[in-house]
């Protein structure tokens, strides 16, 4: 028989997460207070996140940093998660690739978004912090923050986009049964909300709107810290996990990947597979290719501008250095929640400028019907997220099967889409459609972000 699995023991979840910032050649750029222009200072974040996660941001020392015991005692509920060989995939598209998709589905809440939200729940409740706030897309970073929350005794509150809460009742249900609030964003309950919605009475919601909401109501809350899902370093730091991992497993399966492809919202997803390989790139002359997956409705690495921006839509964040599509972008009301952000994190960001990964876009419809091929040879039902990631994969697999090279890619499989069965009921209904954006859109909406092009870093 085969092989299909490759599974570590509890005793090989990773006892540090890699932290790339100390390897980069050239360092992501700091994060600006827009006040003042200069580059701040961990201590000028502990206002708003948990003081650890401030450091970790800035830390460019300290190429390992460790992971708290009880931190890994909670990862050991679902990790170390399964490397697995999709010979399914392979037969069905006839390549000569071998194909390995690492699942990060098997978490409680459905996603690779656990991973950090153990971590950031963890050094709050150490640090004294009684309630913790938090936008969400999807609601898959929502869902795992939920059983965070629980898991190390905080209150949550989250502010879910609009259209996602609309659309993806179940996703609430998660976060109101783990025992979290849950309030659709844009609402009347912050400054920030009531300002968009007087502006725009029908504003569906982005990642945007809903971190302004979540940042204003942990700088006018007591004891309450803000933590943030994706894009930021920290966030990309604790996804590692998944690489470290995945190097051991691929090490048992007796390969090594020429090619890594996670799909890319912020970034920590794509960052988790790919960073612990690509120091092998640095150091070991390793030749692996990294590719993000994006949306084309959100292509901010294939089409963007590399700028500092805010990282939402009402400007109450540092200025950070990101690819972006202007933070005031709203996206199409795609499925996949967690791609719509209009921009990349800084570190993903600055090793895209040096040529160390590369970036794709991928149409709506293309995701489903590579998720779709998926589903029906691997018995597993990705994210709409995820299938941009498979999208990318069936392409280079195709490529492979027209060159006959018998490439290694690994694939980072970030949720199960269980909860996303009425995006595939469309899907197979034939009612979705792809959009675009153009290069002109972006200009256009630099300019109403009052970004300029010519200041790219
Ligand atoms: C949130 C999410 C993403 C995108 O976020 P990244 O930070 O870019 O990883 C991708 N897949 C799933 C399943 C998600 O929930």
């Amino acid at each position: 028989m085969k092989q299909k699995k490759f599974m570590l023991p509890e005793s090989e979840i990773p006892t540090a997460w890699y932290n790339v910032q100390a390897d980069m050649p050239n360092k992501p750029y700091l994060p600006l207070n827009p006040a003042t222009g200069e580059p701040l200072k961990a201590e000028d974040m502990y206002a708003i996140f948990p003081e650890e996660c401030a450091r970790q941001e800035l830390n460019r020392t300290d190429r390992f940093i460790p992971i708290p015991e009880a931190v890994r005692e909670k990862y050991s509920s679902y990790r170390c998660t399964p490397l697995v060989r999709a010979y399914g995939l392979e037969e069905a598209l006839g390549t000569p690739a071998h194909i390995y998709f690492k699942n990060e589905s098997v978490s409680p809440a459905g996603s690779h978004k656990l991973n950090s939200a153990l971590a950031q729940a963890y050094y709050a409740k150490q640090e004294g912090t009684t309630n913790i706030t938090t936008e969400t897309g999807a609601g898959q970073w929502g869902g795992a923050l939920s059983y965070a929350a629980k898991a190390f005794g905080l209150e949550l509150a989250v502010y879910m986009v609009k259209i996602s809460y609309e659309q993806k009742p179940y996703r609430r249900s998660i976060m109101q049964t783990f025992g979290a609030n849950v309030t659709p964003s844009p609402s009347m309950s912050t400054r920030a909300g009531k300002d968009i919605i007087t502006y725009d009475p029908n504003n569906q919601g982005s990642l945007g709107t809903a971190i302004s909401e979540a940042l204003e109501l942990a700088r006018t809350t007591p004891h309450c810290k803000y933590v943030l899902g994706s894009v930021l370093n920290h966030v990309c730091l604790h996804q590692t996990v998944i690489g470290l991992e995945a190097e051991k497993q691929m090490e048992l399966a007796g390969e090594y990947p020429d090619i890594v492809i996670g799909c890319f919202g912020g970034g920590s997803n794509f960052s988790g597979i790919s960073l612990p390989f690509l120091r092998h790139n640095f150091f070991d002359g390793k030749k692996t290719r990294f590719i993000a997956a994006e949306p084309s409705s959100c292509p901010k690495l294939t089409k963007g501008v590399y700028l500092y921006d805010f990282g939402d839509v009402a400007g109450y964040t540092p200025k950070l250095a990101m690819y972006t599509l202007g933070h005031n972008f709203r996206p199409a009301n795609i499925h996949a929640g967690g791609l719509r952000y209009h921009g990349s994190g800084s570190i993903v960001a600055q090793l895209l400028k040096d040529g160390f990964i590369e970036a794709v876009d991928i149409d709506q419809l293309d995701s489903f019907k590579a998720g779709t091929l998926f589903a029906r040879t691997e018995g597993i039902i990705p994210a709409p997220e995820s299938c941009h990631a498979i999208a990318a994969t069936v392409k280079e697999a195709l490529e492979c099967k027209k060159t006959g090279e018998k490439k290694t890619i690994l694939f980072n499989l970030s949720g199960h889409g269980l909860v996303d069965m009425s995006a595939y009921d469309q899907y197979i209904a034939g009612d979705l459609v792809n959009y675009t954006v153009t290069e002109k859109d972006v200009l256009e909406n630099l300019a109403k972000s009052d970004l300029d092009p010519s200041k790219a870093l």
